[in-house]
């Protein structure tokens, strides 16, 4: 997020410097399945995945970097009538904000896309082919090389230990670098930033969640072009991964905290899942894994806009950052140089939960 918003912002001609506490892109970034969709039951995630995909795709010639994405689609495996229902509702919202590629499919029309699935028990599902893949990696550091190009500074090893105020305002940070001083601050720390909110007094509803991920070593029994497969009941989801199999899936169980150690025997979970939706997996030899932070609010929307004078949040993207990022970062630098945003971005206002405000939760969270 901060080295989107950093290639925005120095576009525009300003002065602007990304902190890191360590390194630019090892955060929650690093450890994200690199999924990009539209396929959401809200309009304004509708509407930023449709156009993250634009965006990614003209990566290259925008930031001189490919974002390696790759349009394989997203097909949402249903299990209950209530699931099907709840997806068909939601692709009408899609198709009226002009999705026009999801469609809805008979499970066996979704089992002929990925062989091996158990269909017994879906009720339908969806699939929408634009929807993909792009690397987390590629992304940060076109947007980072492409932003320190135009001027930009990205400090890292510094991490902020204090803010720094005058009159009222914001007015910089102090780091483990020293002090600098800026007219327009954001918190953009990830997980870690209801922590980087709290030096200043701020109580942010944002909870990191860890996610333990596996990659599996070669695999013949995925096709490099296999859609990112999500069985929406279990959120168990997989994809094809250089040459083997990406797979993971989130537990309501997992207590909130920041502990990124792997759990081993997660996989023992995971693979228990796997038997009943898609049994060959249980072939693949796990290679390697890790573990990373959701970042949660309660309605499982972000936290993007002014906090207070000279200082702003872009945060709590509550696991779809990676794709909200190269359109939010866009946007934010919109609204702080010309005072609005270029869309609505109402429902992610940070005050909304203080104000006690009706808002509508995203609900196709996996
Ligand atoms: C397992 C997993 C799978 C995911 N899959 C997807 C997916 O498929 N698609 C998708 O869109 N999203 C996905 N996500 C969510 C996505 O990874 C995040 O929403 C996104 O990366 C957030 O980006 P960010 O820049 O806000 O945070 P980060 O990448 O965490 O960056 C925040 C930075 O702040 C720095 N920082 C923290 N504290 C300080 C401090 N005090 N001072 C200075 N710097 C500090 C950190 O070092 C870090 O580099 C997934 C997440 C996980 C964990």
């Amino acid at each position: 997020m901060g080295c989107s918003l950093a290639f925005y912002l120095s576009r525009a001609g300003r002065s602007v410097t990304v902190i890191d506490r360590g390194r630019i892109g090892q955060g929650a970034t690093a450890a994200c399945a690199g999924g990009i969709r539209a396929q959401f039951s809200t309009e304004i995630n509708i509407r930023l995945g449709i156009e993250a995909k634009r965006l990614l795709a003209q990566f290259a010639q925008v930031t001189g970097q490919t974002a390696d994405f790759r349009p394989v689609g997203y097909l949402f495996l249903l299990t209950t009538d209530e699931e099907r229902s709840r997806f068909h509702d939601a692709l009408q919202v899609q198709r009226r904000c002009g999705l026009d590629d999801v469609v809805e499919l008979e499970p066996a029309e979704a089992g002929a896309m990925v062989a091996g699935l158990r269909m017994d028990d879906l009720s339908g599902a969806t699939f929408c082919p634009s929807d993909g893949l792009a690397g987390p990696n590629e992304v940060t550091y076109g947007f980072a090389n492409a932003a320190r190009r135009q001027g930009a500074v990205i400090l890292e090893n510094a991490p902020v230990e204090a803010f720094l105020t005058s009159g009222g305002s914001v007015s910089g940070v102090r780091t483990s670098a020293g002090e600098i001083e800026c007219p327009q601050t954001v918190i953009c720390a990830g997980p870690w930033s209801a922590s980087v909110g709290a030096l200043l007094g701020l109580q942010l509803p944002i909870v990191p969640s860890p996610r333990q991920v596996f990659v599996s070593e070669p695999f013949a029994g995925i096709r490099r072009q296999s859609p990112m497969t999500i069985d929406f009941h279990t959120s168990f989801y997989f994809h094809p991964e250089g040459e083997g199999v990406l797979f993971g899936m989130s537990d309501p169980a997992t207590p909130p905290g920041d502990d990124t150690r792997v759990d081993w025997s997660f996989l023992d979970r995971i693979t228990s899942v796997a038997e009943r939706r898609w049994p060959p997996l249980l072939d693949a030899r796990v290679k390697t894994a890790w573990a990373g932070l959701y970042e949660n609010t309660p309605d499982f929307q972000p936290l993007i806009g002014p906090l207070q004078p000279g200082l702003w949040i872009a945060a709590g993207f509550s696991g779809h950052g990676f794709m909200m990022a190269p359109v939010l970062g866009r946007w934010l630098a919109v609204w702080m140089l010309d005072g609005a945003p270029p869309g609505d971005l109402g429902a992610f206002a940070p005050s909304r939960f203080a104000a006690g405000a009706a808002v509508e939760p995203e609900r196709n969270v996996v």
